[in-house]
């Protein structure tokens, strides 16, 4: 089975974007505030949309079954306030429950939480309760800088950030650690932002204790974990100068990392570099990179290509990147397999 733990619903009908407008309208002028039960969505339109993008590139790529959440540069927890996001959240979320309902041999929901710069996060725990209790997600997106690219919130190491994982482990359910757009003219959102964002979250656990505290919260760094990877060696010696233990044992019974990694040569440092156990197989598709690469002819997202390809991995390797260690690090998806017999 090859399970790809990152897809958002990128391609939702038109009429979401209009009703965010709306939305977004509403904070300078009240009158025009949509409610959530103006937003008309019909299974049709959602299965169309499912249909003839994100299921028929898995068909044609030979993925199976896509953890699904709400498009993350949609998020945008620096608009409004909490009632604004939480509005938000939740008419996004239950969109993408509905597509697992509609869906449910090829997506599963993960949450996106109510976000806002300034507000405590323990506000997020209601909508969080109700994906995992009533929608059945099996993790969550966690925005470190809901700020939106100006980092006015404290590291994922404080204690504000607790409720959550308080929460996370109760659930079993790890948070892929996502900003989202960049209101900040200097980071373009996909291009910088989302990669910044990588490589900082790994560094903010690096220098804290914070799995000290939780020895079972489990976050999953998107985009092939930004620049960690590649600068290894810098973050083992940090580590080491801060009397950290080696970073095996710090950090890596915690931390994971996608394949979101757009070309061959990054596929294979990845692989050489990352323990196999903390690799688990996405692609992100229909997302921040939709072209097709001039020097291969195949999509750049299509990461599955770069698995096979790479000369480092077992059979048995590719196995635990493509389903193995998705099942260990979402349990709720697991379970949620084998009640199904698989
Ligand atoms: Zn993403």
């Amino acid at each position: 089975m090859i399970i790809d733990v990152h897809g958002h619903y990128t391609t939702a009908p038109a009429a979401l974007g209009a009703w965010r407008d709306l939305q977004i309208a509403g904070l300078k002028d009240p009158s025009q505030t949509p409610r959530a039960s103006d937003l008309k969505i019909s299974d049709d339109e959602i299965r169309e949309t499912i249909e003839n993008n994100q299921l028929k590139l898995m068909k044609q790529r030979g993925s199976d079954l896509t953890i699904f959440s709400p498009r993350a540069s949609f998020m945008a927890h620096h608009i409004g306030n909490f009632e604004t996001s939480s509005t938000w959240a939740a008419i996004c979320n239950e969109l993408c429950y509905r597509v697992s309902e509609l869906f449910p041999d090829h997506f599963i929901p993960a949450a996106m939480l109510p976000q806002s710069p300034g507000v405590d996060p323990k506000t997020c725990i209601p909508e969080l309760v109700k994906c995992v209790e009533e929608y059945g997600n099996v993790g969550i997106n966690l925005n470190p800088d809901p700020s939106g690219g100006h980092w006015t919130a404290p590291p994922l190491s404080d204690r504000s950030w607790y409720p959550i994982y308080e929460k996370m482990v109760e659930y079993d359910i790890p948070a892929m650690i996502h900003v989202s757009t960049s209101c900040n003219a200097c980071f373009h959102t996909t291009g910088a932002h989302y990669l910044n964002a990588d490589t900082t979250a790994f560094m903010q656990c690096l220098t804290s204790d914070l799995f000290k505290d939780f020895p079972t919260l489990k976050f999953l760094i998107p985009h092939g974990g930004g620049a960690v990877p590649y600068h290894w060696g810098r973050f083992r010696g940090l580590a080491q100068e801060l009397k950290k233990p080696l970073l095996d044992e710090h950090l890596l019974n915690n931390i994971f990392f996608d394949t979101c990694v757009y070309h061959q040569p990054g596929i294979d440092l990845l692989t050489e570099v990352i323990p196999v156990k903390n690799i688990l197989f996405a692609s992100e598709m229909i997302g921040a990179v939709r072209g097709i690469d001039p020097t291969t002819g195949h999509y750049y997202d299509d990461t599955k290509r770069y698995i096979e390809a790479t000369l480092k991995l077992s059979e048995q390797e590719r196995h635990q990147i493509y389903e193995g260690n998705a099942r260990r690090v979402f349990p709720r998806l697991d379970a949620a397999l084998k009640k199904k017999g698989l």
